[in-house]
């Protein structure tokens, strides 16, 4: 059986920020984004242009990268492999990064949640590591709330899990879909070809 695919335009990303924009602003209110590379950057930022609100400074936005893969330890893992997920890039523990998130309300950004095995991890470690410079810098007493935004959500068991708070009234996905191959536009090498697919596919 051959996985089916779904082509995403620019301009399908561009309108499902635009979409999500207001109840963003209105229920997560954030003042910082984190977008986990690469999938994460063009969603976030589009999205920073419909948060924008007048007289107020753009909402920083900083890059963190994930990678994940299959990890076989063992024969006996061949059926069952672990799914590993390893830091590329991360916020810089000891210094500034990490404090700017102390206190905020922080909007995580990925392109899609597959088997949510990347979003347990980001805020997973990110909270421990924001309690830890809450604790280095005696800032304890200032709560710092993530929230999630992706662009699609496969429908489908999860390997990884969200805490309660984040799952139910801090995610947004902008589409709930199936579980076919996603392609982002961003990943093309023929853009033409991508919109022509896309087009395609929307008038069957
Ligand atoms: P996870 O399984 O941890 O939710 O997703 C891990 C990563 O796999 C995503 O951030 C994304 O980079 C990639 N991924 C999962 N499903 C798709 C898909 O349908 N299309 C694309 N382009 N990437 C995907």
């Amino acid at each position: 059986m051959s996985i089916e695919k779904t082509y995403v335009t620019y301009n399908q990303v561009h309108k499902l920020c635009q979409e999500a924009a207001p109840k963003i602003l209105d229920e997560f209110r954030p003042n910082l984004m984190v977008a986990i590379g690469g999938g994460g950057y063009v969603p976030a930022r589009i999205l920073r242009s419909f948060l924008k609100k007048p007289g107020s400074p753009n909402i920083p936005i900083q890059a963190i990268g994930l990678s994940l893969y299959e990890s076989l330890k063992t024969d006996a893992d061949v059926e069952a492999p672990g799914t590993k997920v390893t830091r590329t890039q991360w916020l810089d523990l000891s210094s500034l990064e990490m404090a700017t998130l102390i206190g905020k309300n922080v909007l995580i950004v990925d392109e899609v949640d597959d088997t949510r095995t990347t979003l347990e991890y980001a805020v997973r470690e990110l909270e421990k590591d924001v309690r830890e410079a809450q604790e280095k810098s005696g800032r304890q007493g200032e709560k710092t709330s993530f929230s999630i935004f992706v662009l699609h959500n496969k429908d489908k068991p999860k390997k990884g899990t969200l805490p309660e708070e984040i799952i139910h009234g801090r995610y947004l996905a902008a589409r709930t879909v199936g579980d076919d191959w996603i392609c982002y536009p961003w990943e093309a090498l023929d853009i033409d070809e991508h919109d022509r697919l896309s087009k395609a596919q929307e008038q069957k």
